[in-house]
């Protein structure tokens, strides 16, 4: 049975940001802060108050996080000869997030990010970590795990573990005002598509299932509205994301994950997009649901790319169709054990097809 952990504390409110610097005073003595922050915020005044001594890592996330990356910013933190951080802030998206995560386990366990890509590899605490998120849907400030690619073995794969949980929240629903229209729509999806594909799933369990359906509810209130990035929607996608993120530790996921990583490893697509554009090619697995997605990206005014696939040749399908059955959990969750059968290479390709 699952013996679930959340995140120890969270802030939440508009200008909660404010709130660091009291947070990171009894961190302070005889060490410094490290902030991994997201590009976007490089030039811009994010009010955090940094001190003497703190360092800042900016994270580029014009791709997703790889293994590399994570122990590049590993050797960046030795070469300060500083010693280790008392404290890890990150700020940003998912990306950012898992970012810091990995470096936080990778700094007290040794060894490379690869060698923690599984189910509970961790086997000491993180340094202390404040997550601070400034997009909402991958619910990554709650999960258990940081998503890394191992560009060697092709595996996308996080450090699924206790240790990887934030320590603190900072839920601050004005840090996700300058978001563009598309970013925020893809990324609010994933929260929706995480919480319908447990809810298909068969593998249930009641907290998850409550979790997932306020998350659920919360979403489609915000994307059936006129302006889903008011500022009081804005606050309910922030919330709709933590309790999705919270769902994720006692669910599984089902179809759309494991196409839209294949899509990821193969063609390099981001995951957030990535499961919009296969949300398009779910019909027949979610009926219901891939109607409601069409009516609020309508609503929304997003476009959704399509044809991403037209000009691949069997040799891409090929490897598409491998970098998605892989994903046997998620799989067997929404079709059963015998899930190849139905997703054989001829389904697989189809799917791919309406992509
Ligand atoms: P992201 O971190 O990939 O960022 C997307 C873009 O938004 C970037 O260009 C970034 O610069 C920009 N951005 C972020 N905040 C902004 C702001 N306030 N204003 C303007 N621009 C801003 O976004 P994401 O969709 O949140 O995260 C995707 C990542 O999350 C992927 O790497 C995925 O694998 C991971 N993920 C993790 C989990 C988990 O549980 N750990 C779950 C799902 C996805
Ligand atoms: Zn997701």
């Amino acid at each position: 049975m699952n013996n679930s952990k959340n995140v120890g504390n969270y802030i939440f409110g508009k200008g909660a940001i404010k709130e660091l610097p009291k947070l990171l005073e009894a961190k302070r003595e005889n060490g410094y802060i490290l902030y991994f922050i997201d590009h976007y915020f490089q030039n811009r005044d994010l009010e955090i108050e940094l001190k003497d001594g703190d360092e800042v890592f900016y994270v580029d996330t014009t791709d997703e996080p790889k293994t590399e990356d994570i122990d590049r910013f590993r050797d960046r933190v030795l070469e300060l000869q500083k010693g280790i951080p008392n404290a890890i802030v990150s700020i940003g998206g998912g990306a950012t997030l898992d970012t810091g995560k990995a470096v936080s386990n990778l700094l007290t366990n040794g060894g490379k990010a690869e060698d923690y890509q599984g189910w509970d590899l961790v086997k000491l605490a993180g340094v202390y970590k404040i997550g601070v998120p400034t997009v909402s849907g991958t619910g990554a400030e709650a999960s258990r795990t940081c998503v890394m690619t191992n560009s060697k073995s092709g595996l996308k794969l996080g450090m699924n573990s206790d240790f990887t949980i934030y320590d603190q929240l900072i839920l601050d629903p004005s840090l996700t005002k300058s978001v563009p229209k598309e970013q925020y729509f893809y990324t609010g999806m994933d929260t929706y598509i995480h919480c319908i594909e447990s809810l298909n799933g068969r593998y249930r369990n009641a907290i998850g299932d409550a979790y997932s359906q306020q998350a659920i509810e919360l979403v489609r209130e915000v994307f059936h509205s006129e302006d889903m990035m008011s500022d009081e929607n804005r606050e309910k996608m922030m919330v709709a994301s933590y309790l999705g993120g919270c769902a994720i530790a006692n669910s599984f996921v089902g179809v759309v994950h494991p196409f839209s990583a294949g899509l990821s490893v193969v063609l390099g697509t981001h995951h957030c997009i990535g499961n919009c554009i296969t949300m398009n090619a779910m019909e027949e697995f979610y009926p219901k649901e891939y109607l409601e997605f069409l009516e609020m990206a309508e609503k929304q005014g997003i476009e959704v790319p399509k044809g991403i696939t037209k000009d691949l040749d069997d040799e891409v399908y090929q490897k598409l169709y491998n970098s998605t059955v892989i994903h046997s959990k998620p799989l067997s969750n929404a079709l059963g054990d015998d899930f190849e059968q139905i997703l054989d290479f001829k389904k697989v390709k189809e799917i791919f097809q309406k992509m």
